[in-house]
């Protein structure tokens, strides 16, 4: 098979890589795009998104997915379904090959594979995934009006999943596995002083229980220890916020990266330390991950991208 020549190789398909096909199209970059493991990235696995201006009446996730795929379709982006499997970024043009046997040279590179929320890793969180279980309590919160939920974590996000939920959930549990919040003192007292927020400190979670949507939580309070005790907690929403794992496996070590694994970008452009590298989304963005903030990303790394070439850095 001939490799494959583009200015633009698009890894990765959520927001910020459709956003940046779309652009990259209409400047006649002729991008090629994989879509990568999760195609149309995490907003596949929420419901409705009410909070992407443009949809009045709101959109579900997959659905503004396939919105943006065929728009950058329409403007010629080659879409692909495979992931990148290889990529040496040593030197231009960067050369990449795709599980779909396809080997690709490509003048610039955007990443744009996204983050992965965490997971406890039971069973049960498959099971209700959508029907209860979340790890965005901004984009679902609201389905949980005047009703019971739960969020898992101690950090500043589980905090602030909360508080968030605070204001439209009857009562909101905070499930910290250990006897203490990590989460910033500010944080902390908030959430202490909440009258809506209970937290159960020492408490870890065995499993989920519903018919066919979420009803409750079996917890085991001081594990391990004498004390121990399990009991069920009636829920309806279980909200994960124990961190998301940045999309970077493959670029381990090519591409300069923060402790926790998110590409470091020259802000406010999106170029890495790599020149023709680009990275848009929540590969790069530890602080806000929403679908409208990672779309203006991928469109700034389409411009960043067209300047590069047009300044004959190719
Ligand atoms: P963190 O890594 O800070 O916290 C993760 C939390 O999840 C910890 O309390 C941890 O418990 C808990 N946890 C991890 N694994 C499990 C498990 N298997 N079972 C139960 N609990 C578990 O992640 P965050 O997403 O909260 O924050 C990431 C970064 O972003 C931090 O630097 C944070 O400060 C920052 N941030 C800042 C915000 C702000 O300033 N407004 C808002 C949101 C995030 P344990 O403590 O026991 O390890």
């Amino acid at each position: 098979m001939e490799p494959i020549k583009t200015r633009c190789l698009i890894i990765g398909s959520g927001p910020a890589g459709f956003t940046a096909a779309i652009y990259s199209s209409r400047a006649n970059l002729g991008p090629l795009l994989y879509e990568g493991h999760q195609p149309g990235g995490q907003l596949t696995t929420t419901t409705e998104v009410e909070n992407f201006p443009g949809y009045p009446a709101g959109v579900t996730g997959p659905n503004m997915m396939e919105d943006m795929r065929a728009q950058a379709k329409r403007f010629g982006a080659d879409i692909r379904t495979g992931v990148i499997t290889e990529i040496d970024l040593d030197s231009r043009p960067f050369h990449a090959k795709a599980s779909d046997g396809a080997e690709i040279i490509a003048d610039t590179v955007i990443i744009s594979t996204g983050a992965s929320a965490r997971y406890l890793g039971l069973p049960d969180e498959k099971k209700y995934q959508g029907l209860g279980v979340s790890a965005c309590a901004t984009c679902d919160g609201f389905f949980y009006r005047k009703r019971r939920v739960a969020v898992v974590g101690g950090g500043d996000t589980a905090c602030e999943e909360a508080l968030y939920l605070s204001n439209i959930a009857s009562n909101v549990f905070l499930i910290v596995r250990k006897d203490h919040l990590r989460a910033s003192k500010v944080m902390q007292q908030r959430v202490l002083s909440n009258p809506n927020i209970t937290v159960l400190f020492n408490t870890n979670t065995a499993g989920l229980y519903g018919e066919e949507y979420l009803e409750g939580a079996h917890l085991v309070e001081h594990k391990g220890t004498p004390e121990e005790r399990s009991y069920d907690l009636p829920i309806d929403g279980f909200f994960l916020a124990i961190g998301h794992r940045p999309n970077t496996d493959i670029f381990k070590g090519k591409i300069t990266t923060d402790e926790a694994g998110y590409i470091v970008t020259a802000l406010p452009s999106t170029a890495t330390n790599i020149p023709g590298v680009f990275a848009a989304g929540d590969v790069a963005d530890p602080h806000y991950r929403q679908a409208i903030t990672a779309a203006g990303s991928g469109c700034r790394a389409a411009l960043d991208v067209e300047r590069f070439l047009m300044e004959g850095a190719v």
